[in-house]
């Protein structure tokens, strides 16, 4: 899934691309809406600070501007990069990478602390 967020840098308010753009943004919003029913306003007065129910988001764009430094949308929904997952079937967990050479190292470490620990008792003052 490709996110448009061109819309999000027209300066034009109304420009009906802007708009509707902003309207499509408040009722994806409307996914991911609190308890309250309300969603992270992107617009360049709240810049997600404040919430706002989705149509008074939708009313905030057009009017204040959508965030120009609002380009993930982590609080609509939108994972950071490196994280996407637009695959459905890359659920699965990865190997973790420690497995066989994290429990080799885990136990080697404690013996030179030992070691070193035993050197410096035997050659102590
Ligand atoms: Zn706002």
């Amino acid at each position: 899934m490709t996110l448009d967020k061109s819309w999000t840098k027209i300066t034009n308010k109304v420009d009906p691309v802007f708009i509707n753009g902003a309207i499509a943004f408040a009722e994806r919003g409307k996914t991911y809406v609190d308890s309250e029913g309300r969603i992270h306003c992107p617009c360049k007065k709240c810049v997600n600070v404040r919430r706002h129910v989705p149509t008074v988001v939708a009313d905030h764009i057009i009017y204040n501007g959508f965030e120009p430094s609002y380009n993930v949308w982590i609080h609509h929904g939108e994972h950071l990069p490196g994280y996407e997952t637009d695959q459905t079937d890359t659920v699965t967990t990865p190997d973790p990478p420690w497995t066989e050479s994290g429990v080799a190292s885990s136990q080697a470490v404690p013996v030179i602390i030992l070691k070193n620990v035993a050197a410096e008792i035997s050659s102590g003052p």
